[in-house]
């Protein structure tokens, strides 16, 4: 697979990105633009783990006015107390907010009340006006890996293979039957992440959002551990079997692997195996329900 959109992390947690094609983005976009204009509704998913990193701000743009439903999904990974502050949080901002678990199916039903509800004053104007009513259509946005697929194939009942995954790239256009007159459109809009700050590039990398990604594991792994240290010493003590946690984030990664018998000869820690290993526990919700984004942490929509 072309790699469209890599990012490589410097020592110090610097990162700078590169083969980024401005076309792609230009082609992801047009392709939005075009297929919002066919639907009533508009639903972006967002990791309920990093809500505020794994958006991209365009998408809110291009839904402009629309009607739109934020599904905050793998909310089953996602901390319940942080989760709740941000569902709180964006109401306070008076967006229409659904916490869901794709692979689950929690939140389904509720979803499709709230498409219903938001294309109803539409319903009612065309029902003024005379005019017959059609299906009301709506479409899935986000950027890749935040459940797209699993969400249309969850609501279309089915087991398929994941649709165009490619910002820019569709099949030909289906409409997904999702109950009495209500459809969704087959292919979902993809954009990149937004990549603006370190903070977030960081989370979206720990997560598994950028898949295509070169990164550099420590820069990754020590802010992981560092954020995990703070607000989930517990979990990381429990899980990896610690007494204790260290203030510099190295030390409690080389516990880690002594602990996990991550050792090469001579008795030195196997640091790359290590960081593998962590990261793989994190993103299989095996340390625990874990939230990176914290909406205290936001000021005027910036990491503060
Ligand atoms: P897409 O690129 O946005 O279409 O994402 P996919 O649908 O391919 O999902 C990416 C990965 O996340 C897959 O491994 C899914 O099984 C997983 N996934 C999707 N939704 C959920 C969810 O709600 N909870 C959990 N735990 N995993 C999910």
């Amino acid at each position: 697979r072309q790699n469209t959109n890599s990012i490589v992390f410097l020592k110090g947690g610097i990162f700078m990105i590169i083969n980024w094609f401005p076309g792609h983005m230009a082609k992801a976009r047009r392709l939005i633009e075009e297929n919002l204009r066919l639907v009533d509704v508009a639903i972006e998913l967002v990791d309920a783990r990093i809500p505020w990193s794994s958006t991209n701000p365009m998408i809110s743009k291009l839904i402009n006015q629309k009607p739109c439903i934020l599904v905050l999904n793998k909310s089953d990974l996602a901390d319940k107390a942080v989760l709740d502050e941000w569902i709180a949080y964006y109401k306070t901002q008076g967006r229409t907010v659904i916490a869901m678990d794709s692979k689950g199916g929690a939140g389904v039903k509720q979803l499709l009340g709230a498409i219903r509800q938001l294309a109803a004053p539409k319903l009612a104007r065309w029902k003024a006006r005379g005019l017959k009513t059609r299906s009301v259509r709506t479409i899935i946005l986000g950027i890749p890996n935040v459940g797209k697929s699993t969400l249309i194939n969850r609501l279309a009942h089915r087991n398929v293979a994941k649709t165009a995954d490619r910002p820019g790239e569709t099949k030909g256009k289906q409409w997904v039957h999702l109950g009495d007159k209500l459809e969704l459109l087959d292919t979902p809009g993809v954009l990149w992440p937004k990549l603006e700050n370190q903070v977030s590039a960081y989370r979206l990398a720990a997560t598994g959002a950028i898949s295509d990604t070169v990164f550099d594991m420590e820069t990754v792994i020590t802010q992981l551990i560092t954020a995990l240290s703070t607000y989930y010493p517990e979990q990381l003590k429990t899980r990896f079997k610690l007494d204790e946690l260290f203030a510099d984030p190295f030390e409690t990664i080389e516990l880690i692997g002594r602990k996990r018998g991550c050792i090469i000869s001579g008795g030195v820690v196997d640091i790359e195996k290590t960081y593998k290993m962590i990261l793989k526990d994190y993103r299989e919700g095996k340390i625990g329900a874990i939230s990176l984004d914290r909406p205290d942490e936001f000021d005027e929509g910036e990491p503060s």
